[in-house]
């Protein structure tokens, strides 16, 4: 498994998000504390975030890992965004090498999502829009998924990710499929086989696979759950299927 965050709330650089916390991103790219699958993420990195500047998100992605990347080390000081979704990345094996294939992948309407877990292609791939595949560039076991969100974005973020994750279940009930995403002004995510939680911090909302700190504040999100972050607040709700 994979490690992800995202941060939405007042500015902050990608360094006191992502590299100042003691168990942050960073720390987690080699240590990670909950990890279920896996022990190291060094399978490259990702980082997405909006700014003024467009509408669009940025993304910086690299096939290293993230504490072997000197240049992230140097733009992460001052970049600076109120909306920012990383990951760092264990590759499932069998699965293809390269940033590509690092997350967040960029969805339809500026939409950063990524993926904890792992799908068999094989069950899922007769589900998948090719187009909506395509346009994520990339067969990593996750951009099948990303693409089942990307075709049900019509219905809003949150409702896109529940029905993605309860359709590749349905086929695939092993599957593991904790999502994380966010179109710039709310954040989406769910529990399906892996650990996430949530804090209220100071100007903010964190959510992450496992705390950065060890601050008591932290909430964990049961498994098989879908939480849906906007202006108004934190919410989460049991998935159809049922808590495991
Ligand atoms: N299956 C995805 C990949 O190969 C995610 C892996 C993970 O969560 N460790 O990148």
């Amino acid at each position: 498994m994979c490690r992800h965050t995202a941060w939405l709330g007042s500015p902050r650089t990608l360094e006191q998000l992502l590299v100042d916390p003691p168990s942050g991103l960073l720390k987690q790219s080699w240590a990670p504390r909950r990890q279920r699958h896996g022990t190291l993420n060094a399978d490259g990195f990702g980082v997405g975030w909006f700014s003024e500047e467009r509408s669009a998100p940025a993304r910086y992605r690299r096939a290293a890992p993230l504490w072997a990347d000197p240049s992230f080390a140097s733009l992460a000081g001052v970049v600076r965004s109120g909306c920012v979704l990383a990951a760092v990345r264990s590759a499932t094996p069998g699965g293809p090498a390269g940033e590509d294939a690092c997350a967040p992948f960029l969805l339809p309407g500026g939409v950063l999502l990524s993926h904890n877990g792992v799908l068999p292609v094989e069950a899922v791939a007769p589900l998948v829009p090719s187009l909506a595949l395509q346009q994520l560039g990339s067969t990593v076991d996750s951009a099948f998924l990303a693409a089942l969100v990307a075709a049900r974005l019509g219905d809003g973020l949150a409702a896109a990710l529940a029905a993605a994750v309860v359709a590749v279940a349905e086929v695939a009930p092993g599957a593991r499929l904790n999502l994380l995403a966010t179109d710039g002004a709310t954040v989406a995510a769910t529990t399906w086989g892996d650990t996430l939680c949530w804090r209220v911090a100071d100007g903010g909302t964190e959510v992450a696979s496992e705390p950065s700190d060890d601050g008591s504040d932290w909430i964990d999100v049961p498994d098989r759950h879908l939480l849906e972050l906007t202006p108004d607040g934190c919410s989460v709700v049991p998935l159809p299927g049922g808590p495991a």
